[in-house]
């Protein structure tokens, strides 16, 4: 038997190291971004062209490279910020495996120009598909610009994977932005298509957030910062006033590098829980400094997931942090709320779990009035103290409930038989409301119990389908056109739906880049409902599900539309209104589950009752 193994060229190889490190032009932004800002630039150029397909340039005035340098940092692992192993447990520069411009050089055709030296001789170089055409002297300035052109221009498979451009603007933006908060103190010029469209002063972090997101973000922000032994967080919550839509707006940063996270993300949840909707975000930009050797950022190639040594302690610590601020600024209802002392002493590795702050809070205390915002505290009514657990208890996680494949049909019929059996009878239907948030309601075979907010989901979704099927999605011209500013996120977003956004009744064009003026609404659309709020809870709805599931668009948006006008917990609700919303719930084809799979009512048996009475 002859050998079969071979070592793949380098060509081959980097192309397919580049699969993992450059998925899309956003990525190549990332890399390139990171390198300048690790050659310790303080002014960065960003430059792209056709949403990156056609050109992605940066331009630093960082250290610059050698001739030979220059060469070599188109090589696999060739990297000057890793000599040993042992220096991967001590990473503070941004890159460090050494492949990103391999990948690049790859996938592309990639001009460099860099100089080391004020005066302005450097080099420049030519690199296509891994091969370099040409090095020569040129006059630059001292740092480093790099320009790739025609991205995956040899990996068609790729290339056609590329979203539409607003798409992949968007992810631009994303790792922009998250580079631009980190670095407050580098001067950023961001060009798309020869237009400047973000000029960035080296400014401290608030006024970078407001630059970046609003100026009315200077109003919204409250600062978090507690210092531990282990880690130290900092950085800006919003205000629970302002947790609207914004799932844009929540970002980690470990030693100043982004990361996801879910299961840090839930403790902030936890932190704000009692203080805005259940569907709505919280805004965060929280930092965490922590020594190097807590935590592993090698364990992806674009490094956006980290692995910590105990990510309990982060939790808990991140909780602690957020929840303290936001009780320095008199948002939550703690009274007691000083620094967690049991933070300071914490031995490094120890296995023993953290004990919890204590707090007080009203357990009559609805954080919801009738509009679904968060209302503000009022100071009189703390009564009882409870511990962690109960709290836990009492406002468990939002945890995300399967769909179920089928629906239950056999359960489904007979539940609405009892409801049928029960209209029926006398003719009279008993309702009552409990915490604003359930109907309860005697059927023959026990208590039925329904959840207001998802039964009105059901019925709304259900009624936009046949609407939308039967093209009489009727729509209400507004007196006065309304104009609404999105951010650009938003903005790429709803250009894509826009046309199922008319679909289902909203007269809605575009004005300028993010302006959208409305002269139309659904008829199913409240009064009360503030355009603006409906137009960004669909699109944050939309994002949210197109994360989640497989949905086709129109679903996605009717399922959207419906979650967004439904009517919420905290609402008090009036018997004609329970009757009403339980008689529409039952003329549903699939009553018992929310448009995304969640169970809309229960029913304790009378069976289940009799025996707690034993
Ligand atoms: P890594 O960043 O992981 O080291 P890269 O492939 O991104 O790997 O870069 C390889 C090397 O090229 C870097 O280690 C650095 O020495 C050099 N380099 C890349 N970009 C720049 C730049 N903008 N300015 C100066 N040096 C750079
Ligand atoms: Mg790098």
């Amino acid at each position: 038997m002859p050998d079969v193994i071979k070592l793949l060229p380098d060509a081959v190889a980097n192309q397919i190291a580049a699969g993992e490190v450059i998925q899309r032009p956003a990525s190549a932004v990332k890399e390139l971004l990171e390198n300048a800002i690790d050659a310790g630039a303080d002014h960065i150029q960003l430059i792209i062209k056709d949403a990156g397909k056609t050109l992605i340039q940066v331009v630093d005035n960082g250290a610059g490279m050698s001739d030979t340098d220059a060469r070599l940092c188109f090589e696999r692992h060739a990297t000057s910020k890793i000599e040993q192993a042992s220096d991967l447990f001590a990473i503070r520069t941004m890159g460090f495996r050494g492949e990103a411009l391999a990948s690049i050089a790859a996938i592309a055709k990639v001009e460099l120009k860099s100089s080391t030296e004020e005066v302005g001789i450097g080099t420049q170089i030519i690199i296509e598909a891994s091969r370099v055409s040409t090095q020569t002297p040129c006059n630059c300035p001292k740092g480093t610009s790099i320009a790739v052109k025609n991205l995956f221009f040899n990996t068609p498979a790729r290339r056609n994977f590329l979203k539409s451009d607003n798409v992949e603007k968007r992810h631009i933006l994303n790792e922009f932005q998250r580079l631009a908060i980190v670095h407050p103190d580098i001067s950023f010029h961001f060009y798309q298509n020869n237009q400047l469209t973000h000029q960035l002063n080296k400014t401290n972090l608030k006024q970078r957030i407001a630059h970046l997101f609003g100026s009315n973000y200077n109003q919204k922000l409250i600062p978090v910062k507690e210092e531990t032994q282990i880690v130290d967080v900092t950085g800006y919550v919003g205000k629970p006033e302002f947790a609207k839509k914004v799932r844009g707006e929540q970002f980690f940063f470990v030693n100043k590098r982004f990361i996801r996270s879910p299961y840090l993300n839930h403790a902030v949840d936890l932190a704000f829980h009692d203080l805005i909707p259940d569907d709505a975000f919280p805004t965060f930009f929280l930092f965490l400094e922590t020594a190097p050797e807590q935590i592993d950022v090698n364990v992806h190639p674009t490094k956006t997931e980290i692995k910590f040594q105990d990510e309990r302690y982060f939790y808990q610590i991140i909780k602690s942090a957020v929840k303290r601020a936001l009780g320095a600024f008199n948002i939550t209802p703690t009274l007691d709320f000083d620094r967690e002392s049991a933070f300071d002493n914490l031995p490094k590795d120890a296995n023993r779990p953290i004990k919890q702050p204590g707090i007080n809070i009203d357990p009559d205390y609805n954080p919801f009035n009738d509009d679904g915002k968060a209302a503000p505290y009022k100071q009189g009514s703390l009564t009882s103290r409870i511990n962690p657990q109960q709290w836990e208890q009492m406002f468990p996680g939002k945890e995300d409930v399967p769909i179920p494949k089928e629906p239950r049909g056999s359960d489904q019929v007979t539940i609405s038989a009892d409801w049928e059996d029960k209209k029926e009878g006398n003719g009279e239907k008993k309702f009552s409301q409990l915490h604003n948030r359930y109907i309860l309601t005697p059927v023959k075979s026990g208590l039925m119990v329904i959840d207001q907010q998802r039964a009105h989901e059901r019925i709304l979704f259900e009624r936009f389908k046949i609407l939308l099927q039967n093209r009489s999605m009727a729509s209400q011209q507004l007196l006065f056109p309304e104009n609404i500013v999105l951010n650009e996120n938003d903005a790429d977003i709803l250009k894509e739906i826009i046309e199922e956004i008319r679909n289902i009744g909203f007269g809605i064009n575009e004005l300028g880049k993010t302006t959208f003026v409305i002269d139309a609404v659904p008829v199913d659309l409240a009064e009360d409902h503030v355009l603006q709020d409906v137009v960004e809870g669909i699109i944050e709805q939309v994002q949210k599900n197109k994360l989640d599931l497989k949905l086709d668009m129109r679903t996605n948006v009717l399922r959207s539309l419906a979650k967004r006008l439904a009517i919420r917990h905290g609402k008090a609700l009036s018997r004609e209104e329970m009757t009403a919303l339980a008689d529409s719930l039952f003329a549903c084809e699939m009553p018992q589950q929310s448009p995304a799979g969640k169970p809309v009512l229960t029913i304790i048996s009378n069976e289940e009752l009799a025996s707690r009475f034993k």
